[in-house]
């Protein structure tokens, strides 16, 4: 199983420092299969010596250094040893405007430099009500290399984020499976209101490798219930 926790625009440096110490030291007693990755903001990244827990970043410029104001290339990562990077976040996407083409560009550019690719897609409510869900759920993996072995894909129905609501397990389990079907054995994460409580349905549905936890990863004894109550 794969757990991922997804900050967003939450925690300082020191607090990520803390929260990564003790994640980490709760990681050493979970099942070596268990991986476990954070993506904190990039003003917390460090040098953290971790042994369990992998720190990623929420977004990255394609390019090494150069000219582009506020942005972070991968120079910058590499002084942290950062090899992850979650892309094609709805939030990113619909709030941001960040479009197909710019996300095929920074996946090329991050698989170049072998990256784990943590690729996100989800569709809007009104998709989900009356749209064509295959066809949208495709379109946001146009020009994406499904053959790449550090690929990882997770679906986080837009409707679902930061909602409270997760979806429900029926839904989940006829997503992933026409997921898997259209991107073979890459494995698939669901995201969207995961929380301690119900998570063991979750990760119990076929093709659900794992999961992307925003708000109930911020509190690490919230995330760590998540990761303890999946294995139980
Ligand atoms: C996310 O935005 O990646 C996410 C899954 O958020 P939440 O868990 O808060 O719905």
């Amino acid at each position: 199983m794969i757990f991922a926790a997804n900050f967003k625009t939450n925690h300082t440096r020191s607090s990520t420092a803390s929260y990564l110490q003790q994640l980490d030291s709760f990681m050493q007693f979970q099942p070596e299969e268990s991986r476990c990755m954070v993506f904190p903001p990039l003003t917390a990244l460090d040098s953290f010596g971790l042994k369990r827990v992998e720190v990623g970043v929420q977004n990255a410029y394609p390019m090494q250094k150069g000219s582009m104001t506020g942005e972070v290339g991968s120079e910058q990562l590499e002084e942290f040893g950062v090899g992850s990077i979650i892309l094609g976040h709805s939030e990113r996407r619909h709030k941001l405007g960040e479009t197909q083409e710019l996300i095929a560009q920074k996946y090329e550019y991050f698989k170049e430099r072998e990256f784990t690719i943590v690729y996100c897609i989800g569709e809007p409510l009104e998709v989900r009500k009356s749209g064509d869900l295959k066809e949208y759920l495709g379109s946001q993996l146009e020009n994406i290399d499904l053959a790449y072995e550090r690929l990882i894909i997770a679906y986080e129905p837009v409707w679902a984020i930061g909602t409270g609501e997760s979806a429900d397990r029926e839904t989940i389990a006829q997503t992933h499976d026409m997921l898997r079907q259209m991107v073979g054995s890459v494995p698939l994460l669901y995201g969207g209101s995961v929380k301690p409580d119900g998570i063991q349905e979750i990760t119990g549905i076929e093709n659900v490798e794992g999961v992307l936890v925003g708000s109930a990863s911020l509190d690490v004894k919230s995330f760590e219930a998540i990761i303890s109550n999946a294995q139980a």
